[in-house]
This record gives structure tokens, C-alpha cells and sequence, in this order.
């Protein structure tokens, strides 16, 4: 099945108690789209960057299956930045700077082709982009999935609302969780947030796992206990890019199907953090991946 995924595609500038990098590419919707290409080759991508963006890095997501006809490349103007640096806990970061540049005016344009993806990953972005982008769906999408993040709900909450009346389901982390519902209890807020729009709700705890919510059951993940963890940027959308993909690949939308994908998520996640931006996730290989599924299903297996 096709899945059209819509976010960023960014410079990022990162720090981390283990190093600090320069501008390197990053952006919600890369992340997607790597991580979302181990499960299906049919991606569509509808984004924004500036002239100054390296095209092998448009060339590498065109390696890995991604259709990039629905990202525009804006003449004159800079890609999204986005600087952030991690507490020693690694749990935690700051966002140190985010220019929006090119995402300032960027209105979204859905090729005909991709108006009737199957899948749609509404990535972290502005939530009137991400509105505006599935009321050009000719047809409603089997599942619609937003993820979104604290600075979003800091200067556009209104939006923000309105674009989750029309989603399935949301994925957010367990302060964003906090912050939306307005209650410290993720149980309560989980509760209030699936009455707001979605079905469901992930709500990612970082390396404390995964909880995913519908109205009447609640399923965990665990984190992959890692060795090394450099890098925790795009863990999120990794974790989003394995859970549509997996969605996407196997054409099920049940609860049941939702847990395994969740799952996938984790998994790619877990590659993710394990060096700086995205480059594991260009590494990795079916076979690892395979590997890892089957320790994390292990790792809460009694016998
Ligand atoms: P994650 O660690 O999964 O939350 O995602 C990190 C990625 O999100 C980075 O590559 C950033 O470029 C991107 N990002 C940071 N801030 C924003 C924002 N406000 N909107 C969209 N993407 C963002």
C-alpha cells in the first residue's frame, strides 16, 4: 500500500554529552521516510527545502524508493533549521534555536498521483500545513496518523486541535502528552486526548518504551535496552516511519496489527539513536532488523 508522508526536511545542528555535530541533514519527514522504506517502496513525500539543500541528500531518499515530486525546492530561500541540545539523562533536550525559513509561507501541493495514498503520516510540522495537506486527499486514507511536538503546541495550539479532530491517531511523547490534556497522569490523559479527535493515542516515553491507547485497551513496549545511545534525534519519527510502514506493508488496521507495529517502531527507533542524525538508519539492513524484532518480543517472553 502507498503511504504519503508530509514533514520536515531540515538542517539540524545537535549536541549530545558524547559530541556535537554542525549543520547535517535531519528533518521529521527524512527520518519517515528512511525508516519507513525497510517496509514499503511506495513512499510519497510532500515537503519543503531551501536552494541550499545538498541534492544527494534528496538522491539518497530517491535511492530508497521515496517519490519526491511533492517536494518543492524554493529558490532564494533556506531550509528549515532546527537546533537541539540533550540533557546527560539523554531523556530530555532543549530546543536551542528553530528557524522556520522556507516552512514560513510553505503551502502544500499534493501531486495527483499521491491524492489517493492509502496511508497518510501527517510528520511534524505546522498543523494547518498538515490539515491543509489531507483535504487534498481525493479519498480518506485507510488511517491518517499525526505526530506533532511541543513547539507547535506552544504557538498554535488552536490549529493543532482543529487538525485532530480528522486523524486516527496521534503520537506524541509523554510531556507533550501532558501538556495537550492539561494532566499529569498519562492514564487521564490519555482519556482526554482520544476525545479530541483520534482513536488512538502512542505516546512515546522515550527509553521507557511505548504505550499505545484506544478507548477500551492500553498496550506497552519497552525500549531495546542499548549499550550505546549517541543520538536520540529522529527517534520519534523513526519510531513513526516503522509504525506506518509496518501498517502500510501488511494493510491491517486492527488493534491487534497496531501492536506489532508498534513494535516495528520501536525497533527502528532503537537503530536510530545509536549514531549522530540518520546515518544508522542508512546502514541497517533487513536482516538486523529481523534480529532486533525478535529480541524486543524475547526480552518480555516468560516461558
Ligand atoms: P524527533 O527527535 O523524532 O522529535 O525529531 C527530530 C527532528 O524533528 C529533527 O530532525 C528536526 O529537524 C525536526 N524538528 C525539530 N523541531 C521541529 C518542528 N518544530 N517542526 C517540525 N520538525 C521539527
Amino acid at each position: 500500500m502507498s503511504l504519503l508522508v508530509v514533514g520536515t526536511v531540515a538542517f539540524d545542528a545537535i549536541e549530545t554529552p558524547f559530541g556535537k555535530t554542525d549543520k547535517i541533514v535531519g528533518g521529521a519527514a527524512t527520518y519517515i521516510c528512511l525508516s519507513s522504506s525497510f517496509f514499503t517502496n511506495k513512499i510519497n513525500l510532500v515537503s519543503v527545502v531551501g536552494e541550499d539543500f545538498p541534492g544527494a541528500a534528496i538522491q539518497m531518499l530517491k535511492n530508497k524508493s521515496v517519490n519526491t515530486k511533492g517536494l518543492q525546492i524554493k529558490k532564494g530561500e533556506k531550509t528549515f533549521f532546527w537546533s537541539g541540545k540533550y540533557h546527560n539523562d539523554m531523556n530530555n533536550r532543549d530546543t536551542l534555536e528553530t528557524q522556520l525559513n522556507v516552512l514560513e509561507n510553505f503551502n502544500p501541493l499534493v501531486p495527483d498521483e499521491f491524492k489517493r495514498s492509502e496511508f497518510l503520516m501527517l510528520g511534524n510540522l505546522m498543523p494547518s500545513v498538515q490539515k491543509k495537506v489531507l483535504d487534498q486527499m481525493t479519498k480518506r486514507p485507510k488511517l491518517v496518523v499525526l505526530d506533532t511536538m511541543n513547539f507547535w503546541m506552544d504557538h498554535f495550539m488552536e490549529d493543532l486541535k482543529e487538525a485532530l479532530e480528522s486523524v486516527d491517531v496521534l503520537t506524541i511523547n509523554d510531556e507533550e502528552a501532558r501538556q495537550l490534556s492539561k494532566e499529569y497522569s498519562l492514564v487521564k490523559a490519555a482519556k482526554l486526548i482520544l476525545q479530541m479527535g483520534p482513536k488512538y493515542l502512542i505516546i512515546k516515553k522515550g527509553e521507557h518504551g511505548a504505550l499505545l491507547f484506544s478507548k477500551t485497551s492500553v498496550f506497552f513496549v519497552p525500549a531495546l535496552p542499548l549499550e550505546e545511545v549517541f543520538d536520540p534525534t529522529g527517534a520519534g519519527d523513526s519510531f513513526a516511519g516503522g509504525f506506518m510502514g509496518y501498517l502500510a506493508k501488511t494493510n491491517d488496521i486492527s488493534f491487534e496489527n497496531m501492536k506489532r507495529a508498534v513494535i516495528q517502531g520501536t525497533v527502528m527507533a532503537s537503530f536510530c539513536v545509536e549514531k549522530f542524525g540518520t546515518q544508522k538508519l542508512t546502514e541497517i539492513t533487513q536482516g538486523k532488523i529481523d534480529i532486533r524484532t525478535k529480541e524486543l518480543i524475547d526480552l518480555v517472553k516468560a516461558t
